[in-house]
């Protein structure tokens, strides 16, 4: 089967290696030269652990090109990958998907399924094929199926190969059978239904693990007020099996480029469609909250800001990535230069995207020693595995005032005040408190 991909991001490529991996020769496209040529010289644009390996591993059964007239003219499956970002409303923005399906309708010149990935609003589908079939150029048949992805970065190869259902919403026998044919080798649980329902499945999933999220974020804010732990809660809940231990870590809220714009937009289609979906708009409006927590927690030690050393570590959305999008460190830092401090920063791999955005408005590290030397204050927005195991006295013996402000707990409280620390964290009671103003 001759498979083309729409979008080498995130999902695109990820899906594209995997189903090289699986014994298909697949074709990948995008309007990025430079992803194309770094892509072309066997490194990939994204950090995505086991992803480059795949890439060499199958390299004689991908192609990575600009050219989108070559790869969907016979191709028997497009997937389109495309991101739909957020618009200033909150509703989900269609061009680039609406620019492949005309690129689609222009080209094609046999039958052929179109499955669409990128994550959209109910009824989007439908509207594609809508588009697709007013600007046929030649006399063929394509059927457009929903596959929405389901895969986490950081983990993204992992979740693919073994993803744990894959949801195909579907027209027609054709079109289901194309797509098993493509996934036959994954060995992988299908949820079959239509088109509209599988769209809603992946809105309804993503923000039920936003509203989690939320959930015990709250919780955690309310353990602080009452002198309860939100580790031991969390653990508690966890083994409940009903609930399910994942996504119960209580932090500074979810950021990425899904679960921030997955939210708003089924809020939107909810609002579109006379409904309010009270429980999404809680979750939006108390993770834009958590976001600014740590601020709200340093002016408990500070007065102010102006004129402190700041040490920010880890900057990505969450470990595992080096996507910046809705990451917490994209609110905070700007906060922190408004209220006058300096600030400097590292990260194991989101370095090089932090620098295209804040240029030499703030200082760069290339350690976590380096980053706190010398610091008033730490504060930690990505829990990267280098940071947990930092051993935790050096931050007593490096800055200038032992003061940690962690969104992560990724310190045991106990710990942190042997060594002599102010360690202040989320939904955790922190000792010595009383001893603090500066
Ligand atoms: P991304 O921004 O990383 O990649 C999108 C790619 O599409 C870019 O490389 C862009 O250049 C390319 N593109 C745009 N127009 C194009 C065109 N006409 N032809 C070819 N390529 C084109 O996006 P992503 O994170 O991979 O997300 C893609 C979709 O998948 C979104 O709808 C997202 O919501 C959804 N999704 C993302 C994740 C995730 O973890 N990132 C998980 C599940 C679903």
């Amino acid at each position: 089967m001759r498979v083309s991909v729409a979008g080498t991001g995130y999902v695109g490529l990820v899906t594209a290696v995997c189903l090289a991996e699986k014994g298909n020769i697949v074709t990948c496209v995008d309007i990025d030269r430079e992803k194309i040529n770094l892509l072309n010289s066997g490194v990939s644009p994204i950090y995505e652990p086991q992803l480059e390996e795949l890439m060499w591993k199958n390299k004689n059964m991908i192609l990575y090109q600009n050219d989108y007239i070559e790869a969907y003219r016979d191709a028997d499956l497009i997937i389109i990958a495309v991101g739909t970002p957020e618009k200033n409303d909150g509703s989900a923005n269609l061009q680039y998907l609406f620019e492949v399906a005309k690129q689609i309708a222009n080209t094609v010149v046999k039958d052929c399924v179109v499955a669409i990935k990128s994550t959209v609003p109910v009824g989007t589908n439908d509207k594609v094929e809508r588009i697709i079939k007013e600007n046929l150029k030649y006399d063929v048949k394509i059927e457009v199926v929903s596959n929405p992805e389901f895969l986490a970065q950081g983990t993204a190869v992992r979740d693919t190969l073994s993803a744990t259902r894959i949801v195909l919403g579907v027209e027609s026998e054709n079109a289901e059978q194309v797509m098993k044919e493509v996934y036959r080798e994954f060995n992988i649980p299908y949820v079959i239904t239509d088109r509209k329902s599988a769209e809603m499945i992946k809105y309804a999933s993503n923000d039920f693990l936003a509203l989690k999220v939320s959930y015990i974020n709250e919780i955690a804010n309310l353990c602080e007020i009452v002198g309860a732990n939100i580790e031991d809660v969390s653990k508690g809940m966890g083994m409940d099996p009903r609930i399910g231990n994942q996504f119960l870590n209580a932090g500074i809220g979810y950021g990425g480029s899904c679960f921030p714009k997955d939210t708003k937009a089924l809020h939107w289609l909810a609002n579109y469609n006379d409904y309010e979906l009270k429980t999404i708009k809680a979750t939006i409006e108390i993770n834009e909250n958590q976001k600014i927590k740590l601020i709200k927690k340093a002016r408990k030690y500070f007065n102010s800001l102006n004129g402190l050393n700041v040490a920010v570590l880890g900057l990505t959305f969450k470990p595992g990535t080096d996507d910046l999008r809705e990451a917490p460190s994209l609110t905070n830092i700007p906060l922190l230069l408004e209220g006058g401090a300096k600030v400097n920063v590292w990260d194991p791999v989101g370095m090089e995207n932090i620098k295209k955005i804040f240029l030499d408005e703030i200082s760069y590290s290339s350690s976590i020693e380096e980053a706190i030397t010398n610091a008033d204050i730490c504060f930690i927005f990505t829990e990267w595995p280098e940071i947990k195991d930092f051993d935790i006295e050096k931050y007593a013996k490096l800055m200038k005032r032992p003061l940690i402000i962690d969104g992560r707990n990724c310190y045991s409280v106990t710990d942190a005040t042997n060594s002599g620390i102010i360690y202040d964290s989320i939904g955790r009671k922190t000792i010595a408190e009383e001893l603090l103003k500066i």
